[in-house]
């Protein structure tokens, strides 16, 4: 059941002590930042279960704020329709929780190692999404078959080694297999997806998950045909330009 108004306010009360004490934190204006942030980890938590991405307690999702090196994370074992922003994990970079919240993720490492190599991934969603997890446990990469596919993910969503869940080994074999693109399947275990913001990141995991339907599909009516380097090239750089409102230039 979800708690009472008074408890809450404790719990506030409690976590904005201990990031004032960070020296991340620098006033009321940065922690109720990331307060809208722990909202939205809560909001897509809700959204992954809903599009049966996940179910029950597993996977995990993070974000991250600009030129903070803090991120929110789910705690390690909680239903997702019972989480409210408080039970949201604050951690360091080095993985360390900030303050005395909920237990993080078991897969805070991974989600720590991606933060500190891509400085542009400001969200992160892990899932076990049927038909990619399908190809993880076939340990298969999804060629860049499909146009949208090699605009967000820009290149195959390729297969980290196994290792176990959880662990610093894991966390370095997802990154030497996720490179600069967008997805990574986890051998015999699900998929990751990063993004700039966590509708970019939500938006890969259903695109991905998509991919590896139609990938599984078009085997059975032959040999799916992969888009060349340079075709992935132009649209990736078509979709950070200008799909969509996109200012980039
Ligand atoms: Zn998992």
């Amino acid at each position: 059941m979800r708690r009472r108004a008074e408890e809450r306010e404790d719990d506030i009360k409690d976590s904005l002590q201990a990031l004032f004490q960070h020296r991340s934190i620098h006033g009321k204006g940065d922690y109720y930042m990331l307060l809208k942030l722990k909202q939205m980890v809560v909001e897509y938590g809700e959204k992954i279960v809903k599009e049966g991405l996940v179910v029950a307690t597993w996977g995990n999702l993070s974000a991250r704020e600009e030129d903070e090196e803090i991120f929110v994370i789910t705690p390690s074992g909680m239903n997702y329709h019972i989480l409210e922003p408080e039970d949201i994990a604050a951690v360091d970079f080095a993985g360390k929780p900030i303050g005395t919240g909920r237990k993080p993720s078991v897969e805070t490492p991974m989600h720590a190692a991606i933060y500190r190599a891509r400085p542009d991934v400001k969200a992160i969603i892990h899932t076990h999404s049927i038909n990619a997890s399908a190809c993880a446990a076939a340990r298969v990469e999804i060629p860049c078959i499909m146009e949208d596919m090699a605009s967000m993910v820009g290149g195959p969503v390729k297969v980290a080694e196994y290792a176990p869940t959880g662990t610093e080994q894991l966390a370095g074999n997802v990154l030497a297999a996720l490179g600069d693109r967008n997805a990574v399947l986890l051998a015999n275990h699900g998929v990751v997806t990063v993004g700039r913001c966590l509708e970019e990141a939500f938006k890969l995991s259903m695109m991905v998950e998509k991919t590896a339907e139609i990938f599984i599909k078009s085997r059975i009516l032959g040999q799916p045909f992969s888009l060349s380097g340079e075709e992935t090239c132009y649209l990736k750089d078509f979709y950070r330009r200008c799909y969509g409102q996109n200012m980039e230039k």
